[in-house]
C-alpha cells in the first residue's frame, strides 16, 4: 500500500507532502494530491527525519538482558537468591563489576545459589562466571575450549572468558530470546537500521534469523568475521566491516593483529577494532599504520583517547564510533576509579570532531542504553547519574549527535541521509519542529517508524 505523509517538516523545507511507493521515496511537494487507493498519514506539522541507525550494538545480547538478574548498585547474593529462573531452570544475571561484588567463582556461587545452575555476566560482557551445577550442565568440566579457566589441578574455577559462541551452542536451545520485542522496542525509538557488533558468528546468525523470520523488521549490518554469503541473503542484511577484538586481559601481538587487519581488508572487508584503553587503541593505531587503512576502517570506542591519539585517528583517517550514554551510566565510576591522566581523556566526542574525525554514535547496548533520544542527552550533558560532570569540554551539540544517527550503516559519521525522491523510505515521523526535537530530544517524539514504507512502529 502506498502512503502519503501530508504535514510534514523536512530539515530543508518547511510544511510538505511525502509520497511513498514501492518501498521508496517517490515525490516531495506541498501540491501533490492523495491518490485515491492512497493511504494518508497526516504528520501534524511534525519533523520527518530518515530514520536513525545504531551504529553497534549486540542485540541477542541486549534481548537476553531483559530477562536477566540486574546486578548493578545491588548486592550480588541478595539478587541471586531473588531472581527468577527462566524456563531452562538457569539463573542468569548480568552486571557484575569485581570491584564491587568482589572476586567471583564457581564456589562462591555455589554458596549463594545451590542446586540450581547459575551463570553471571561480567558488565565488560568478557566474562562469564558459573557455579557448579552450571559448569556441569554445559558439559565444561570436559569440554576443551580455550576460554575456560582452570586451577593447577585442572578443574574449572567457573570463569570463562570470552566463550559466548562456545556457551550459546552448550546452553538449553530455549534459552535463545526471540528478537521481536526488542525490534519493536527499538523501532519505537524511531531505529530503521542496526549494527549488529558481535565478532561472533552466533549473534550474528540469530540476529539474521529473527530479520529473515519478521521478528527484525529493520535493516541490519552484521560485523562478524566468519560469514558465509547465506548470512547476508536477504534484501535488508548487509555485511560490514570486520569486528576485531583487542581483549584489554592480553593484548594482542602487533604482527598478529596487522594480519588480520590485512585478512580482512583482502577479503573487501574494512575492520571495526574494539578499543577500550590507551593501550589497545595505540596498537591499533600502529598496526593500521602498518597494514595501511582501507575506506570504511574504524575504531569501536576509542574509550580512551588524549590529543596525540585524537591527531593519530585523524591522521589515518579512520572512523570512530562512540557510547555517550556510557558517560551516564558509568561516569561516577570512572570519576572514582579510573586513574586520574586518563580521566581527562574519556569518551571523547568534540575533540574528535574538531580534527575531522567521523564520529558516529550508538548504545553498545545492552551495556549502554539503547534509546538514542537519551544517548543525543547524554553526549549533549554529559553528565553522570549523580549528576557530575564528565569532560565537559568533550559535549557536543544534539545536532551533532543527531547527524550520526542519520549517517548510512556503511558510513558511519558520514553526510546525514535526507528524504529526498529516489531515498529508501526508511523515516521516521516526530512529534515537534527540528528546534523542538534539538531542544528536548526525547523517545516520546517519535510517532511512527517506517522501514522501506512499511509501519514498523508507533501509530503515527
Ligand atoms: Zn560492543
Amino acid at each position: 500500500v502506498n502512503l502519503l505523509l501530508v504535514d510534514v517538516v523536512l530539515r530543508d523545507r518547511g510544511p510538505t507532502r511525502v509520497r511513498l511507493a514501492d518501498g521508496r521515496v517517490s515525490a516531495v511537494g506541498a501540491d501533490l494530491v492523495p491518490d485515491p487507493a492512497e493511504e494518508v498519514i497526516d504528520g501534524r506539522g511534525g519533523l520527518l527525519l530518515p530514520g536513525l541507525a545504531d551504529h553497534h550494538l549486540h542485540l541477542a545480547a541486549t534481548a537476553a538482558h531483559a530477562t536477566s538478574a540486574d546486578l548493578e548498585g545491588r548486592d550480588l547474593i541478595a539478587a541471586l537468591r531473588e531472581a527468577t529462573p527462566d524456563g531452562s531452570g538457569w539463573v542468569r544475571a548480568v552486571g557484575y563489576d569485581e570491584r564491587r561484588h568482589g572476586d567471583l567463582s564457581r564456589t562462591v556461587l555455589d554458596q549463594a545459589v545451590p542446586g540450581r545452575p547459575v551463570r553471571v555476566q561480567h558488565r565488560s560482557g568478557a566474562l562469564w562466571v558459573l557455579n557448579t551445577a552450571g559448569l556441569a550442565a554445559i558439559g565444561a568440566y570436559s569440554a576443551t575450549v580455550g576460554g575456560i579457566e582452570r586451577d593447577p589441578d585442572g578443574v574449572p574455577t567457573g570463569r570463562l572468558w570470552r566463550c559466548d559462541d562456545w556457551l550459546r551452542t552448550a546452553l538449553p536451545e530455549r534459552d535463545a530470546p526471540s528478537l521481536r520485542a526488542l525490534g519493536a522496542t527499538l523501532a519505537g525509538y524511531g531505529l530503521t537500521h542496526l549494527t549488529e557488533a558481535s565478532p561472533d558468528p552466533g549473534p550474528a546468525q540469530a540476529a539474521a534469523a529473527a530479520v529473515r523470520a519478521g521478528d527484525l523488521p529493520q535493516h541490519l549490518l552484521l560485523l562478524a568475521e566468519d560469514l558465509t554469503e547465506q548470512s547476508a541473503d536477504h534484501p535488508r542484511i548487509a555485511i560490514g566491516p570486520v569486528k576485531i577484538v583487542t581483549t584489554d586481559h592480553a593484548l594482542p601481538g602487533f604482527e598478529e593483529l596487522c594480519d588480520r587487519i590485512c585478512r580482512a581488508h583482502g577479503h573487501g572487508r574494512p575492520v571495526a577494532v574494539h578499543c577500550v584503553t590507551r593501550a589497545a587503541l595505540a596498537l591499533t593505531l600502529s598496526a593500521l599504520a602498518e597494514a595501511g587503512v582501507r575506506e570504511g576502517d574504524r575504531i569501536e570506542h576509542a574509550a580512551v583517547a588524549g590529543p596525540p591519539e585524537v591527531s593519530a585517528v585523524a591522521a589515518l583517517g579512520v572512523r570512530v564510533v562512540t557510547q555517550p550514554s556510557l558517560v551516564e551510566r558509568r561516569g561516577d565510576d570512572y570519576l572514582a576509579r579510573v586513574d586520574p591522566p586518563d580521566r581527562r581523556d574519556l569518551w571523547p566526542y568534540a575533540s574528535l570532531v574538531a580534527a575531522g574525525v567521523r564520529v558516529a554514535p550508538s548504545s553498545d547496548a545492552p551495556y549502554g542504553d539503547p534509546d538514542p533520544w537519551r544517548t543525543i542527552r547524554a553526549a549533549v550533558g554529559r553528565r553522570t547519574t549523580s549528576g557530575r560532570r564528565l569532560g565537559p569540554g568533550e559535549a557536543v551539540s544534539a545536532e551533532q549527535v543527531l547527524d550520526g544517527y542519520l549517517s548510512a550503516p556503511s558510513d558511519p559519521g558520514g553526510a546525514p541521509r535526507r528524504v529526498a525522491p529516489g531515498a529508501t523510505a526508511d523515516l521516521v515521523l516526530l512529534e515537534g519542529s527540528l528546534a523542538d526535537v534539538l531542544a528536548e530530544p526525547d523517545a516520546g517524539r517519535v510517532r511512527a517508524t517506517l522501514v522501506e514504507g512499511a509501519l514498523i512502529g508507533g501509530g503515527a
